[in-house]
């Protein structure tokens, strides 16, 4: 039997471990999440990219658990806002805002705006204790719509707009979102490396071996 590798998702999000845990399912890998392990300080988002995120998360709980872990960061980039909400999007009206009010405001911004162009990005990284990493981008490509339409999924998904299926991510089922997603192609292509990712993670991991004293103790 194949030895298993313990992967920690650095996170707390019950629906992210289990949609990770479904899509790794045929590999020789036991994932635990963040809440396995109790109380765990928490590591500072301020990087100044998705990548630069994802990266500080999986190698902060690597390093403090002993294990590799997987990390992801994300958000909407709104051309004609600059770019933003970008890395800001999880507190861009605020910290206590609803994801209503989240995309209210750019609704807001985005009023009589001609160009509407925006789009998702995910960053994933798999870092080990030492701090090696290996990361993975997806990127899904839309138009902010004019108002809300939809009530599925989660954050900005009901004005994102996502031409090729003629409604926004708020008009779709978790499934079909999956499939084109900016966290669903980066998942998927960590999916598809995977027998590659797990390789290199047993040659990044310390072997711990007990060594045999010469001394002889005599009691
Ligand atoms: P996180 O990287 O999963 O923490 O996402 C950061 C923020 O980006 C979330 O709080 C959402 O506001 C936004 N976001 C990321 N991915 C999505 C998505 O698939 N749909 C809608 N909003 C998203």
């Amino acid at each position: 039997m194949e030895d298993k590798i313990t992967l920690i998702l650095a996170t707390t999000n019950k629906g992210k471990t289990a949609e990770i845990q479904e899509m790794l399912k045929g590999f020789p890998v036991d994932i635990k999440d963040l809440q396995q392990f109790g109380m765990l300080p928490d590591v500072e988002e301020d990087g100044k990219t998705f990548e630069e995120n994802a990266y500080k998360k999986a190698s902060f709980f690597s390093k403090i658990l002993g294990f590799p872990a997987m990390a992801d960061d994300s958000g909407l980039c709104v051309e004609a806002l600059g770019g933003e909400p970008g890395i800001y999007s999880a507190r861009y009206a605020g910290d206590q805002a609803s994801d209503t009010e989240k995309y209210q405001k750019i609704l807001a911004e985005m009023k009589n705006k001609d160009n509407r162009k925006a789009y998702f990005q995910c960053n994933i990284s798999i870092a080990v204790p030492t701090g090696s990493a290996i990361s993975y981008e997806g990127r899904c490509d839309g138009i902010i719509s004019e108002k809300a339409f939809g009530s599925a999924g989660f954050g900005y998904d009901p004005i994102f707009f996502y031409p090729s299926a003629n409604k926004t991510f708020g008009q779709m089922i978790s499934a079909e979102k999956g499939k084109v997603s900016h966290r669903g192609l980066a998942l998927a292509e960590v999916c598809n490396e995977f027998d590659k990712i797990i390789i290199w993670i047993k040659q990044q991991m310390p072997v711990f071996k007990r060594v045999q004293s010469p001394v002889k103790c005599v009691l």
